[in-house]
């Protein structure tokens, strides 16, 4: 690896135009840049692109970094070209390019031009790419999304598990980072194992979203349930707001109701085709409706700053989903509300949907939702349950009212060995 000649800061500004760094950045720049395997763990927003970034731009070769969303890769790549002046500096090769782009991207990478080249997990699986970059003088590896290589994670892809051997066949010296926003140690581990990360570096930064407010409330009958989300949306009328319900049903009936209700509402889910989803996504972004009601098909890569709320009609299967979707509310650093309906039906609806599955993945999903009913039954502070679940020190002292059970602590009646706690209503 190369020898760093420029101050980081330098390099930091005249490449992106930014004074500082975010967080730790600069330290897992220069653990990259010393080649040795590296591993980031940061929520969304927090700037993991510029950890492999800049050092794909200050070392000799080109940096493959492997992204799971096809869709994402063209945007992440105009993105790098925006702050170049070089649109050759970084390139993706996936299934959508033409032979005659392929060409191009080839070409553009024997002449040493291209600093970061993206690539689907599925790219690697393809011999004559491995054979080409085998060629290449390549800096390093960055893995982004590595969550999606466990089984623990809320978004596990296959191909992720190949990783490893492909990178090997490349060439099996080569330093790799893993980036994720998913903080939970079983994945943490899976990520490491999977990876045969070798003695990593590990950068854990804090997952603690101070801005927004978390709150359970007790799901009653379904009109009334309704009604008091056209109450909620009422009081926050105007502002940027997403649904969550389990599924593509109820999203199209919940959105039904809020028109009804004088509240400018579409649904989003994975039913619809491609062009009425890039529609109404557009129609969300760009604020022509104020509320989308969607199941988790909605989110990923959605990077609108001002949400100011997120609500989940129905539970969330595990505490990380929760913490993903709730995490797209207050990105902007202002107010955020996450409000969470809960019943032990919609835990049992839950289980339901697992029943055809095998019994391994029954078992992996029936923890994951004890562990969401433990926190929406629990009497503790919101904020403290969630970052120990990501395995992070936190006292409840530090919230500062920012959660329901903080705000109004509840009363708990001991029946025999389950707690059962009086939901404030
Ligand atoms: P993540 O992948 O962790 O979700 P991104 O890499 O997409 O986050 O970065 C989130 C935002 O932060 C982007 O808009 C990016 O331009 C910005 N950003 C990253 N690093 C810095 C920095 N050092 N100074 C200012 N803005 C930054
Ligand atoms: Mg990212
Ligand atoms: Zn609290």
């Amino acid at each position: 690896m190369a020898v760093v000649k420029v101050s980081l800061i330098d390099a930091l500004r005249e490449h992106f135009g930014f004074d500082s760094f975010k967080g730790n950045q600069e330290i897992i720049i220069k653990s990259i840049l010393a080649g040795k395997d590296t591993f980031v763990i940061m929520p969304t927003g927090g700037g993991k692109s510029l950890c492999y970034q800049l050092p794909a731009l200050m070392s000799p070769g080109c940096a493959l970094i492997v992204s799971p969303l096809i869709a994402l890769m063209k945007n992440q790549v105009d993105l790098v070209r925006s702050y170049s002046s070089k649109d050759n500096v970084a390139h993706f090769l996936n299934s959508t390019l033409s032979k005659a782009q392929i060409k191009k991207v080839r070409t553009d990478l024997l002449s040493g031009k291209t600093k970061m080249l993206y690539v689907a997990p599925e790219t690697l699986t393809k011999q004559e790419n491995l054979e080409f970059f085998k060629e290449l003088e390549i800096s390093f590896i960055a893995v982004d999304e590595a969550h999606c290589i466990s089984e623990w994670g809320h978004d596990f892809r296959p191909e992720y598990r190949r990783l490893k051997e492909m990178i090997e066949q490349i060439n099996g010296n080569l330093p790799i980072i893993a980036l994720t926003a998913t903080a939970t140690p079983k994945v943490q581990s899976d990520i490491v194992k999977n990876l045969g990360l070798r003695d990593p570096q590990v950068y854990l930064s804090s997952f603690n979203r101070p801005n927004l407010y978390y709150e359970i409330r007790p799901k009653r009958k379904k009109d009334q349930t309704i009604r008091e989300i056209v109450k909620f949306i009422h009081l926050h009328k105007g502002k940027s707001g997403i649904i969550y319900t389990l599924n593509r049903k109820t999203t199209e009936e919940l959105a039904d109701m809020l028109v009804a209700n004088n509240i400018k509402a579409v649904a989003y889910h994975a039913g619809l085709d491609a062009g009425t989803r890039a529609q109404r996504q557009d129609m969300f972004l760009h604020e022509d409706v104020d509320v989308i009601v969607a199941t988790i098909a909605f989110g990923m890569g959605i990077d609108k700053p001002d949400v100011r709320f997120v609500i989940h009609y129905n539970i969330p299967k595990s505490l990380e989903n929760y913490y993903q979707e709730t995490g797209r509310a207050g990105r902007d650093g202002l107010e955020g509300i996450c409000v969470c309906f809960y019943s032990y039906k919609d835990v049992q609806k839950l289980e339901h949907l697992m029943r055809d599955k095998p019994l391994s993945e029954r078992e992996m999903g029936a923890q994951l939702i004890n562990e969401t009913v433990a926190y929406a039954e629990s009497s503790a502070c919101r904020r403290k349950v969630i970052l120990h679940y990501f395995g992070e020190k936190y006292e409840e002292s530090q919230c500062n009212n920012a959660c329901d059970n903080c705000r109004n602590p509840k009363e708990k009646i001991e029946v025999k060995n389950r707690v059962v706690i009086v939901l404030n209503a």
